[in-house]
């Protein structure tokens, strides 16, 4: 079939799977041209199939040659419906890990579930004995607690007052004012239910119970900070909340890991075009000017870069930095004085008029459409394309 984008709102029905495994192997090419890690030598990594997850695992298998064991929630593609990009990364992911010599395993499923957690634990002790790095990578809208079947749905509301601020249609490209009422308590306590940190635990807890957890085995997992203009939607609104929740988990979870001499880490990573990020209100219209002004000063990053650094110089560095809340800080080129300042004074001017001009709004949709496989170099989309990608190592 003849696969287009297909978009509603901020999301993209359809994906390609060409163009998926070129962005793929766009990522690889960065790792290979980079210093070997002398880094972990088996890798979980639970939301495996896009965005940072996706980077974190490709960045374990190319840059410190490590077996990986994905964990994700992707369809194939059925009837005139393509598979989703993840699945299409994944396939992308398998083709290039194969030729690295690395082994790899694919477990797709809701990894909030008891299932799919034993299932994974009983793989990596046939498979690779035990992990030593567990990446938790999982963003989600829902989740269903395991033990009480209760199923919380996350918001992206403000506490207390209600907040507007400029916002965009990054299709159009259209710069209006929206207001957000506040959140509920109910609906705070739901967010913290899928974003916080107990699923994070639960999985610790149960890989170290089984003893598949090598000695000294590191866990990450991801968070956002972001400036001033974002705070009441983001670090003080529902997900914030959230977030503060995952952070404290780590310490949480770093006083279980003592036992082992195991360590646990939040990092807080720089806002980038992802299916999650592209959700929020405001975000994306943020990401746009603070992407023209971090190219302008030869300081962007996508995922990829991000992530090598996570391992190169933080977590497999002779010493791994961190803040003075113990977070590991990757934002730190987004936070720059001079980044934020020129930010600043651009968003204050921001308009439908001027979006192109100030902001690298051209840059935001490509990248969009690039996370579905589109606008890729070098694919033709006019070409007829099966949509059916097998799922290499899938399991059990
Ligand atoms: P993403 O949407 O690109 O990736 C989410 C991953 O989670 C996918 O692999 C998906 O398959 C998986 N997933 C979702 N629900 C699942 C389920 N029930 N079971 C198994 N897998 C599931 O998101 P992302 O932007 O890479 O976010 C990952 C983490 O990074 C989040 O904690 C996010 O808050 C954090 N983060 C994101 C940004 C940003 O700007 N995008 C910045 C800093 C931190």
């Amino acid at each position: 079939m003849i696969i287009q984008p297909k978009t509603r709102g901020f999301i993209c029905t359809t994906a390609h799977p060409e163009g998926c495994a070129k962005q793929v192997g766009k990522q690889v090419e960065y790792v290979k041209a980079q210093k070997k890690i002398e880094g972990p030598a088996n890798v979980l990594v639970i939301g495996s199939s896009t965005g940072y997850g996706l980077a974190s695992r490709i960045v374990a298998a190319v840059g410190a040659g490590a077996n990986t064991v994905g964990v994700f929630f992707d369809k194939p593609a059925e009837g005139s419906r393509t598979a989703s990009a993840g699945w299409y990364n994944t396939a992308g992911f398998e083709a290039e890990a194969a030729k690295l010599g690395a082994k790899s395993f694919n477990i797709v499923g809701d990894a909030f579930s008891n299932e799919i957690k034993a299932q994974t634990i009983e793989l990596i002790k046939k498979e690779l004995g035990q992990v030593d790095l567990v990446v938790y990578s999982v963003a989600s809208p829902r989740r269903t607690h395991p033990d009480t079947g209760e199923t919380f749905t996350s918001v992206i509301k403000p506490i207390g007052p209600a907040y507007s601020n400029k916002t965009m249609n990054f299709h159009t490209g259209e710069v209006s004012t929206t207001t957000i009422e506040p959140a509920a308590e109910e609906e705070v306590r739901q967010t913290i239910a899928v974003m916080g940190g107990e699923d994070w635990k639960m999985w610790i807890d149960a890989l170290q119970e089984a003893g598949a957890l090598a000695q000294g085995a590191t866990t990450v997992a991801y968070s956002y900070i972001g400036p001033e203009v974002t705070h009441a939607i983001y670090r003080e609104g529902t997900i914030g909340k959230a977030k503060n929740d995952l952070e404290n988990t780590a310490s949480v979870l770093s006083d279980s890991l003592s036992g082992i001499g195991g360590r646990a880490y939040v990092s807080v990573n720089k806002a980038l075009v992802t299916q999650s990020s592209s959700a929020i209100p405001v975000v994306p219209l943020y990401i746009s000017a603070l992407y023209r002004v971090m190219k302008e000063k030869g300081l962007h990053e996508n995922c990829i870069e991000q992530m090598y650094r996570l391992f190169a110089d933080r977590l497999y560095a002779e010493k791994t930095e961190v803040d003075e809340k113990g977070l590991i800080r990757l934002d730190d080129w987004e936070m720059r004085e001079d980044v934020q300042t020129e930010v600043t004074r651009r968003w204050n001017e921001l308009s439908t008029e001027n979006v192109e001009e100030l902001s690298d709004l051209e840059g935001y949709r490509r990248e969009f459409f690039q996370l579905f496989g589109f606008r890729t170099d070098g694919v033709d989309y006019e070409a007829d394309t099966d949509p059916n990608v097998p799922m290499p190592n899938l399991r059990p």
